[in-house]
């Protein structure tokens, strides 16, 4: 099969490597759809990931092979390549791991070829099955859709409340999205790029504000009956985001991390501190949160059809120039890789 193999420093090679067989408790997808997550343009960015390595973590397609012992799926079944519960005792090295380094382990613990391949090995409880009324494209955006709900459920937000999502980008757009699912009445985005802060108001936030252009803290306190927002979900990374997060937050509120900031940044305590803000950082998903997310999506709650409009798809063969381009300040929304 063809798979695009990191070579180290910046280069993702497409070559021809051996197809997965199933064993016992095994199943072989092929990949229709793969989205380059932003976790994946970071490893390759700073070359965190390892040698051989093939990535790509938010896939969908079809089960094509199961091993002998398999009855819970078959031939022609619709998944997405994560969201099942693991059997007790064989929890991922990020959960389990009390010590767990995202820099040194985050792209090793799982050598098996992912995602950027046309086919993947998974074992029979990893994949989750895509309902009927949710397209193969639409269940590409399901892991980082699985992203935002779990932010959502670690946070204290409560019905009613008033949610900042900072950064419209991917994950940004869906997080608006899952916070007004999870209750947020009034939903403010913050985005500098015309074409993201355009998305994120067709989604329907209740307002866009440009942080480059006025005070952004003072329209938010205005929009927010002078309190500020319960929960401020940082979904941007820029260098001053998070302290721009910890700064919105009303009294006693919460900042949501869900965007890895990869270069130092610099927060000052005083304002935020005065008013016992509390963070809390998100990574990744829970198994339920992709079921989470495919049932949003199947209900309409959470949209991404605005999102994959203005995807671009591209060929396997076109993945290098595609996370070349990722690596810089881009207006694009999202990337993937169609087989
Ligand atoms: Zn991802």
């Amino acid at each position: 099969m063809r798979a695009a193999v990191y070579k180290g420093e910046q280069v993702l090679q497409v070559e021809d490597i051996p197809d997965p067989v199933p064993g016992p408790s095994q199943v072989v997808m092929r990949v229709k759809y793969s989205a380059i997550c932003g976790t994946d343009v970071h490893a390759f960015m700073y070359d965190l990931a390892q040698p051989g390595a093939v990535m790509g973590h938010e896939y969908t397609g079809t089960i094509v092979d199961v091993g002998a012992d398999i009855t819970r799926w078959k031939t022609g079944d619709r998944v997405v390549g994560g969201g099942g519960h693991p059997p007790p005792g064989t929890g991922s090295a990020t959960r389990t791991n009390p010590r767990f380094n995202y820099r040194t382990m985050g792209f090793q613990q799982n050598a098996r070829p992912r995602g950027y391949a046309e086919y993947v090995l998974l074992e029979e409880w990893e994949p989750t099955p895509v309902p009927d009324d949710v397209t193969d494209e639409q269940a590409a955006l399901c892991e980082p859709c699985a992203v935002t709900v779990h932010a959502v459920r670690l946070s204290d937000l409560k019905l009613g409340d008033a949610a900042v999502v900072l950064g419209a980008g991917p994950i940004g757009l869906l997080c608006m999205q899952t916070a007004r699912a999870g209750g947020a009445t009034s939903v403010i985005v913050s985005e500098p790029a015309p074409g993201r802060a355009d998305a994120a108001r067709r989604l329907g936030a209740d307002a866009v504000l440009n942080p480059l252009d006025g005070d952004l803290d003072a329209q938010v306190v205005e929009l927010t009956g002078g309190t500020g927002p319960q929960v401020v979900f940082e979904c941007a990374a820029a260098p001053s985001t998070l302290e721009q997060a910890l700064d919105l937050s009303a009294r006693g509120g919460q900042v949501v991390m869900i965007a890895i900031a990869w270069e130092p940044t610099p927060i000052i305590p005083p304002n935020w501190m005065a008013r016992e803000v509390r963070m809390q950082s998100s990574f990744g998903t829970q198994p339920e949160d992709w079921r989470i997310a495919l049932e949003l999506m199947r209900t309409g709650r959470v949209s991404v059809d605005h999102m994959l409009n203005a995807t671009n798809f591209v060929q396997l063969e076109g993945i290098q120039g595609a996370f070349e381009a990722l690596c810089h300040p881009t207006n694009e929304l999202q990337v993937v890789v169609e087989f």
